[in-house]
């Protein structure tokens, strides 16, 4: 099938071409029917003609989502009939041949509106559906060009992007993790990651001093507002560094994104401000502030960073608990503190905060073991537990592990805070509901007894 790309056409004035897409929507105007026909890269006008009435008869046929190819010469519009809104607004096709390649079914909502209003429900059972119309097409175009970028930067920085297991051992962040039991190892389990933390510092150790990935990462929380039990990080990890240098690294990556992927948008304070967070709180009662200047402008991106987070927070009955996650480095102007008044160290951990969102959190990482030992300890965690969850951390230190930082800005968070969209499924392509179901798949499923059996997970069947 050779066929050209829609929002190639206004280079065709002349030509005979052929296009293929969906019947986006339908105006009949006495004898002549008009369609907008549909691909990914946009809508072209097809007109049928009264003089060819075979034709026009079967393009009578035609209806929305009606997947077609259609063969015809591309014209320039009259002058009155342009569409300045539309990429090919300044063109039509006069159809010659008309094939339908599938018919559709009349969609359970309309596609030639926002999908915004209609029951999220439907549009996850049918998110194929969802995904072809326009803003959730455009969504899925920003989420790639966002991605690609990082790409494509961090490599001119001398990142690699490696992957990691997503079959693996837990790692304390913070929330549950979902478990995946084993079949060749009965009564043991996987667990998919919170994060690569461990990973990406197991990479330093390996000498890879600049790490990233487009990770995925799984966190089986009850869900609290706008949460996804998966979700995308910008994985980064560097070696010979301090705090420093990652905020300066990132600040740079953020404004060079925003020029080249968003140019409309305009950043409000350069550089970003940096906020201790004892003065966040006092300040603004927040460790997320919004700092916009006019919150109505859906063009305005207002980043600071937040410093001088505490390593430690009270747990219950007074015990300690990593405020970020146990690997983090104390600040060493606090080092002594460790022993006389840890709920008073601060550790050299930053976050990034976008419009009063969280956008990624950070850290300069504990690269010894006796440090990471104590911190393990003052955290309430006995040898044993230490050394069967964190033994190979723990060794791994012993074999001139680098000093090394890092951060994970939110994919999600990002690209919606860029579209403008309220929360992160309008940007996920295919995200759960908010009790964490896939309307679509049917996700959690039932599973025949002898699978279960399988896994080591159910007894006879
Ligand atoms: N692993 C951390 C997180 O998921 C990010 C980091 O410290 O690099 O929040």
């Amino acid at each position: 099938m050779k066929k050209i790309y829609i929002a190639e056409t206004g280079k065709k004035i002349g030509e005979k071409v052929t296009a293929a897409g969906w019947v986006h929507a339908r105006r009949d105007m006495g004898k002549i029917i008009f369609i907008d026909l549909r691909d990914s890269t946009g809508l072209l006008q097809v007109v049928f003609a009264p003089n060819n009435k075979d034709l026009l008869t079967q393009a009578n046929a035609l209806r929305p989502e009606f997947c077609v190819q259609i063969k015809g010469q591309i014209n320039e519009r009259p002058e009155k009939m342009r569409n300045p809104n539309m990429i090919t607004g300044g063109v039509e096709m006069l159809a010659e041949e008309l094939e339908i390649l599938n018919e559709s079914k009349t969609p359970p909502f309309e596609l030639d509106k926002d999908t915004m209003s209609v029951g999220e429900e439907l549009r996850l059972k049918y998110r194929y559906l969802d995904l072809r119309s326009e803003r959730l097409h455009r969504n899925l175009l920003l989420r790639d060009r966002v991605v690609g970028f990082f790409r494509e930067w961090l490599r001119g920085e001398g990142f690699i992007e490696v992957e990691t297991p997503t079959l693996t051992k837990g790692t304390p962040e913070g929330a549950r993790e979902f478990i995946v039991p084993s079949r060749i190892h009965s009564g043991k389990f996987y667990v998919l990651p919170q994060s690569p933390q461990q990973f990406k510092q197991l990479l330093m150790v390996a000498g890879v001093e600049r790490y990233f990935q487009i990770a995925r990462c799984y966190r089986d929380e009850d869900q609290r507002g706008d949460r996804q039990p998966e979700f995308t990080q910008l994985d980064l990890e560097m070696s010979f560094v301090e705090q420093e240098d990652i905020l300066e690294l990132n600040e740079r990556m953020m404004i060079d994104m925003v020029k080249t992927i968003t140019p409309d948008k305009r950043i409000t304070t350069l550089p970003f401000p940096r906020i201790p967070y004892a003065e966040a709180i006092e300040k603004y009662g927040s460790d997320k502030p919004d700092l916009r200047q006019d919150k109505n402008d859906p063009n305005e991106l207002a980043f600071c960073w937040i410093v001088d987070f505490p390593l430690f927070e009270k747990g219950d009955n007074g015990t300690l608990q990593a405020a970020h996650h146990p690997f983090c480095r104390p600040n060493p102007e606090d080092m002594e503190l460790l022993d006389t008044d840890p709920l008073k160290v601060r550790g050299w951990t930053y976050d990034l905060v976008l419009n009063g969102y969280e956008l990624s959190s950070g850290s300069i990482r504990i690269h010894q073991r006796e440090l990471q030992d104590k911190i393990f300890r003052m955290l309430g965690l006995e040898e044993e537990t230490i050394n069967s969850r964190f033994g190979h951390l723990l060794e791994a230190f012993e074999y001139g592990a680098p000093p090394h930082g890092g951060m994970a800005p939110g994919i999600d968070r990002l690209v919606m805070l860029l579209a403008g969209e309220p929360n992160i499924r309008e940007i996920i392509p295919f995200p759960k509901t908010g009790d964490a179901r896939c309307p679509l798949m049917g996700a959690p499923s039932d599973l025949p007894p002898s699978r279960l059996k399988e896994a080591n997970i159910a007894k006879d069947v």
